[in-house]
């Protein structure tokens, strides 16, 4: 358990949360101890939100997902995003997530950051105009495919992705502000 989570200014609200998760009702808030659980899962550490710095809660592998701001992040999210520069399973990496959270608007990943969870994960997608899109890493020589059900392109480098990539005739990283949904394939909101 992370040190940190049992400072004892925590405690209040770990406990008004475990009140409300896990049945603890009658018990006295004085009395309220940290209790293990079976669950290997269940997010029982309460965490500052990276984001938007309210209470988060994550599972012992670090995993979690804060109500506040609907942030979920994973084990060394600062050293994630300083790699590759973006989060799981949110994509967008933590520093834009926190631009948008000022700025009230939902996290999307940056036109680049969708590139960059491309070569990590190889398979993407994103909605734009109320249709699915697919981008993925195809052979060896990692050839971007980026296709819908009604056509299919393909790119040999990112730069060239970049360059050509388009939604009829409109580049893709010029229609971007409009995309409402970016991320990687079969994790997360994807309607
Ligand atoms: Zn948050």
């Amino acid at each position: 358990m992370s040190k940190k989570l049992r400072d004892s200014d925590m405690d209040p609200i770990q406990y008004e949360w475990e009140k409300k998760h896990l049945n603890v009702s009658g018990l006295n808030p004085k009395d309220f101890k940290y209790f293990e659980y079976d669950d290997p899962y269940v997010k029982n550490e309460i965490v500052k939100c990276s984001i938007c710095g309210k209470a988060a809660y994550q599972d012992q592998y670090g995993n979690g997902g804060c109500p506040n701001c609907g942030w979920k992040f994973s084990k060394d999210e600062e050293a994630f995003e300083k790699d590759m520069g973006i989060s799981y399973p949110m994509l967008v990496s933590p520093t834009t997530a926190r631009e948008q959270y000022k700025k009230g608007l939902p996290f999307k990943a940056t036109f680049e950051e969708f590139l960059n969870g491309l070569y990590f994960y190889s398979e993407m997608l994103f909605k734009y105009d109320g249709v699915m899109y697919e981008v993925f890493l195809k052979g060896k020589d990692m050839t971007i495919v980026f296709c819908s059900k009604d056509f299919q392109q393909e790119y040999k480098t990112r730069e060239e992705f970049s360059a050509k990539a388009n939604i009829n005739g409109v580049l893709v990283k010029d229609l971007w502000d409009k995309v409402t949904f970016a991320g990687f394939m079969y994790c997360g909101e994807t309607e």
